[in-house]
């Protein structure tokens, strides 16, 4: 018998175990996989950790708070399984219209202190046109989801944790898997178990570009639209929001989209070499949901992770992990 069973392994459910792993819990993730499923939220997300976000720039979410367990944690895990899937440094963002400039140069000596250096121009002006000028982001980062996400099933596979299969969801799950505890981390999935949770999802479409000629390597966005560099003249550039349908189908207009407001800034040409989307498990208010289930509590939660899961996970799921470890494993903790 294991003492969690984790079911998902996207963002939410693969830092879960991470974890889990770190108070040294025993635990076992379940995931249906790549091949099964391509085009879950993790496997097509940006990984974008941003300090300032908004088309009205604000601080980012208790980002001073979120942002040094997330890269701590991504630095933690690299080492452990020798990968490398956490890139850190400066973004650009260009202003949209003069107001913006306005706005943010009165905020980078304020309340984003530390974080923004507004300049004429930040980018060469050969490839990106800048009427406004934009500021130089610190404390930023992406993280390539994906290999993330690999690199740690593997890990958790070499150590007898990990299993690829669908699971059914049954209110026997807990004694069919072997486990004391089960803690659903499904993402964008209804859960029959937590029939109350209300999703605000939002369908998100992301291009895959190359760009010859672009030497840019931190990340560039403009009124809501990154474009952010993966390999050489590589790049990914979106995304779109759309609450309407909540399918992983790209779509002509989500491309004609995200195309149009790259070109407005963008002085090069571009090459689409793909096209992805997915669905982001947003609930209600746009904020994680980590609980346990009010009438069994061998039953947990952990999902919302919106379009922030990069940097919102490794703080809550260690939230939930303190909660879930026994006493022995974390002296600090009492589970109910
Ligand atoms: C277009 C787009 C751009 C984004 N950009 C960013 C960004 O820049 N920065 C950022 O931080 N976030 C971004 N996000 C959001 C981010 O992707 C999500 O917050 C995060 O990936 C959600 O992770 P999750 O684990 O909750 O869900 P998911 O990624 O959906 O993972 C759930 C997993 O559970 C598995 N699963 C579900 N049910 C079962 C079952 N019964 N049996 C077995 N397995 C099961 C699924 O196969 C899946 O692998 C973006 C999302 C999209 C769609």
């Amino acid at each position: 018998m294991t003492d969690v069973a984790v079911l998902g392994g996207g963002l939410a459910g693969t830092t879960l175990a991470w974890q889990l792993h770190a108070r040294g819990v025993r635990f076992r993730l379940y995931d249906r996989g790549e091949v099964a499923h391509p085009h879950s939220a993790s496997r097509v997300a940006a990984g974008l950790l941003t300090p300032v976000t908004g088309q009205r720039p604000a601080l980012s979410w208790r980002f001073d708070e979120l942002a040094p367990v997330a890269w701590a944690f991504y630095a933690r895990v690299e080492a452990l399984t020798g990968a490398k899937f956490f890139h850190p440094g400066p973004m650009v963002r260009l202003f949209h219209t003069p107001e913006e400039r306005v706005l943010m140069t009165e905020r980078a000596a304020t309340r984003f202190a530390g974080h923004v250096e507004v300049t004429d121009e930040p980018l060469d002006p050969a490839a990106f046109a800048m009427p406004h000028g934009g500021a130089v982001m610190q404390h930023a980062a992406r993280l390539d989801v994906p290999e993330y996400l690999r690199a740690s099933h593997a890990f958790f596979a070499r150590h007898d944790a990990y299993e690829q299969a669908e699971v059914a969801v049954t209110t026997d799950i807990a004694a069919t898997l072997g486990a004391k505890r089960v803690a659903f981390c499904q993402g964008y999935a209804l859960n029959p178990l937590f029939p109350g949770v209300k999703f605000d999802a939002s369908k998100g479409e992301i291009l895959a570009l190359r760009i010859p000629g672009l030497t840019e390597d931190r990340t560039v966005n403009r009124h809501g639209q990154w474009l952010t560099r993966v390999g050489p003249e590589a790049y990914r550039a979106g995304s779109t929001y759309d609450r309407a349908a909540l399918d992983d189908t790209p779509t002509p207009a989500g491309r004609a989209r995200i195309l149009e407001a790259l070109t407005r800034s963008l002085r090069l040409p571009v090459e689409v070499t793909d096209h992805v989307a997915a669905v982001r498990p947003i609930i209600d208010d746009s904020r994680p949901l980590v609980m346990t289930h009010p009438d069994n509590p061998a039953w947990s939660y952990f999902n919302g992770l919106g379009s922030k899961g990069a940097l919102t996970a490794p703080f809550f799921a260690a939230m939930l992990a303190g909660h879930l470890a026994p006493p022995q494993a974390n002296p600090g903790e009492r589970p109910t």
